[in-house]
C-alpha cells in the first residue's frame, strides 16, 4: 500500500521548509504555488466554510462525478452519501490556505501527511478532497456557483454524477434512474433504485 510512506523520524511531517521528504507535498499539484500563465484560465472556485482554504479549477467537467453511500462517507461527511467528482492534480491548485489543511489517512488513522490522504480545512473542517495517487476526489458542494439562477444550473450540470457506489449501504433512496452498483462501479453488482438486483 503506502509506498513512499516514512514512519516516525520525521519531527516536522507538515513543516513548511521543504527540507524534509514528507514536507514535499507542497512542491506537488495539487498544493504547489503555479503561477497564473502557468495554470490557465479559472474554470471554477472552491471554498471552505470559514474561507481560510480556496482553490480553483482549469477544468470544466470532472472526468466522472458520483454519489457514494459507503459507510466510510456517511460518517465522515455526517451525510447520507457523499458527492464526489474527480479530477486530474494539475487541474486543481490552492490559492489560499495551502498552509493551513489538515491531512487525514482513514486506513493509518493518521493525521501526518500521506498518500492516500483525506484532505479537510484545518480551521473548519469542512471536507475539501481525498487525495488519491494519481487523482483527486473532489467534493463539488464546496464549489461557489454563484448568485443566480442560471449559474446554479449551468454548476449543476457540469458536476452532475454519472452512477452511485455502494447503493447497498444507502440511507435514502434516490430514483433519479442513474446506474446504481452495490460496491465499487463496474466491480460490482448494478442494483436498482430500490436496491433489488437489476435483471439484465
Ligand atoms: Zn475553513
Ligand atoms: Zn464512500
Amino acid at each position: 500500500m503506502a509506498e513512499d510512506v516514512p514512519t516516525g523520524s520525521d519531527p516536522f511531517p507538515n513543516s513548511i521548509s521543504g527540507v524534509t521528504n514528507k514536507a514535499s507535498w507542497k512542491h506537488r499539484s495539487p498544493y504547489k504555488i503555479q503561477s497564473d500563465e502557468e495554470f490557465g484560465p479559472v474554470k471554477w472556485v472552491g471554498r471552505c466554510q470559514c474561507g481560510q482554504i480556496e482553490y480553483k479549477l482549469n477544468r470544466e467537467k470532472p472526468l466522472k462525478s458520483k454519489y457514494c453511500h459507503c459507510r466510510g462517507c456517511q460518517v465522515l461527511h455526517g451525510a447520507p452519501f457523499q458527492w464526489a467528482t474527480i479530477f486530474h492534480k494539475p487541474d486543481i491548485t490552492f490559492t489560499k490556505g495551502a498552509d493551513g489543511l489538515a491531512f487525514y489517512s482513514s486506513t493509518e488513522k493518521s493525521r501526518e501527511y500521506m498518500n492516500p490522504t483525506k484532505v479537510s480545512c484545518s480551521f473548519c473542517h469542512t471536507p475539501i478532497m481525498d487525495e488519491g495517487r494519481n487523482v483527486c476526489l473532489l467534493f463539488p458542494a464546496a464549489i461557489d456557483y454563484g448568485s443566480t439562477e442560471q449559474e446554479r444550473e449551468k454548476w449543476i450540470r457540469a458536476f452532475e454524477v454519472e452512477c452511485h457506489i455502494f447503493y447497498s449501504c444507502r440511507a435514502v433512496e434516490i430514483p433519479d434512474r442513474k446506474p446504481k452498483w452495490s460496491g465499487l462501479d463496474d466491480r460490482s453488482e448494478l442494483l436498482d433504485d430500490s436496491g433489488n438486483p437489476k435483471k439484465t
